[in-house]
């Protein structure tokens, strides 16, 4: 053989998935992103996205799996977790004794969440006191357009839905920043220490009432919030506000081939392994999708995957079927479909080139995440690892290797380890991300496409 032959029977050669892209797929890509994109503007909690998922679920056959129930090949069933994490199924042919291939992402994402007692008032001005959620750089979330969403549960176990700042007639809200010609102390501190927490405090309003007394502009505010929605002070102690960057998704370039939005991690994930699922025909292995909550705050509580809400779902679809959960779950497979850290030439320093994800390669395997020696991470085998690649090389989905930065850089975890701790073979995948967790951030169409097609070629293995 000759180098050049050698060259290409022995080494990998990773290409920019524009270069094999057909115009059937550059079409197909386009309305794809179309589509995800409207669901990105629609859902921005993990309440918004369980609402669009059971309504769209329903609309396509889809019904409430309830314990007892007998379910056949070609089923189509849900479980809404508490309005906060959904979980649907279409019966596979064979048994679930075999296994099911599972695809999990998870729905909530960075963001501020009021605090209990949120509402006060100071040098007349009216603001909502917030807690962050996840991982976020503070000052990222000053000086920008920000929207309120969330439910008030009322003492009476009514509940009001609340939506401002989307509509483009609605006022925003926003966190206030320090004008820089006074902020030479500012400028000194570290970009951690340059907003804190306590400072993430949202402008609501500055008119004060007629009259006299303290703390007449809140007043002002509460009676708003009264008109509108029939609450007082006290319900905010039974709420889940949650404060949003404002607006929608937006695409980016001159060429237009990238997407900015807040969210997508993991909505990208989400809406990727939902889609294929709705319109399945039969497949061989009943194929499950998880849409999780909590995820950026360690997966923890009722509605994240280290919740027993998973187990019951599988428990009750194995019943439903005659199979056993113990043999189902160590016969299955997981796709852990989570977002990884795209290649910023910005901040080369802390990637190993050769490892990490780039925009437009397509969706981006990941062996293990976790931090400081794999530490927290799922670590797929070998065998899963050849798994993928060859059910994704079969169905012609472009995709490409992962890391989470260099070695001693930092680092993350997904749900891969939760579900792997549940005897499920487990595989991270998905699609990078320039800027993650910051109010706007930016993924490329190809990889959101190529992601879908990933999940489906999952699903169908
Ligand atoms: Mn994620
Ligand atoms: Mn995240």
């Amino acid at each position: 053989m000759t180098t050049e032959e050698l060259r290409e029977s022995l080494l990998s050669a990773p290409k920019n998935g524009y270069q094999s892209l057909t115009p059937g797929q550059r079409e197909e890509m386009e309305s794809y992103c179309r589509r995800y994109t409207a669901f990105l503007d629609a859902c921005k909690t993990e309440r918004e996205a369980t609402a669009w998922a059971v309504d769209v679920a329903q609309k396509h056959g889809f019904r409430p799996l309830v314990p007892g129930m007998k379910l056949q090949p070609g089923d189509k069933v849900y479980h809404n977790n508490r309005d906060k994490a959904i979980l649907l199924a279409v019966i596979g042919s064979e048994s679930l004794n075999e296994g099911a291939n599972i695809c999990a992402a998870h729905v909530d994402s960075p963001r501020m969440d009021l605090k209990p007692n949120p509402l006060y008032e100071d040098s007349e001005i009216a603001y909502f006191k917030t807690h962050y959620y996840g991982g976020i750089k503070k000052y990222q979330w000053t000086a920008v357009p920000l929207a309120l969403h969330g439910v008030v549960c009322r003492k009476d176990g009514t509940r009001v839905n609340i939506t401002i700042g989307e509509d483009e007639n609605d006022p925003i809200l926003m966190v206030s920043d320090l004008l820089i010609h006074l902020a030479a102390d500012q400028m000194k501190k570290t970009l951690a220490e340059g907003i804190v927490g306590e400072q993430l405090n949202v402008i609501l309003g500055s008119e004060p009432m007629e009259g006299e007394g303290a703390d007449l502009v809140k007043l002002n505010i509460m009676r708003l919030l009264n008109e509108k929605y029939g609450i007082v002070e006290a319900d905010f102690h039974s709420a889940e506000l949650t404060v949003v960057p404002a607006g929608k998704c937006r695409e980016v370039g001159l060429d237009r081939s990238l997407l900015a939005a807040y969210g997508h991690d993991d909505r990208v994930c989400a809406y990727a392994e939902i889609e294929p699922l709705l319109d399945m025909g039969t497949p061989k292995h009943t194929a499950v999708c998880i849409l999780a909550d909590k995820e950026e705050i360690g997966s923890v509580g009722i509605s994240g995957m280290e919740s027993a809400a998973f187990d019951t779902f599988m428990q009750d679809l194995c019943d439903a079927t005659g199979a056993s959960l113990n043999r189902c779950l160590e016969k299955s497979f997981c796709l852990s479909a989570d977002v990884s850290n795209a290649f910023d030439p910005n901040f080369a320093e802390v990637s190993d080139r050769r490892n990490n994800s780039q925009l437009n390669y397509g969706v981006a395997i990941c062996k293990y995440t976790g931090a400081r020696g794999k530490s927290g991470a799922s670590d797929a085998s070998a065998e899963a690892m050849s798994h993928v690649r060859s059910t994704l090389d079969g169905a012609g989905v472009l995709w490409q290797v992962a890391t989470l930065g260099k070695v001693d850089q930092g680092g993350g975890g997904t749900v891969a380890a939760y579900m792997a701790n549940r005897n499920i073979v487990t595989v991270d995948a998905g699609v990078p991300v320039l800027s993650m967790h910051a109010p706007m951030e930016i993924v490329s169409k190809l990889d959101c496409y190529m992601t879908m097609l990933a999940c489906k070629a999952i699903y169908l293995a």
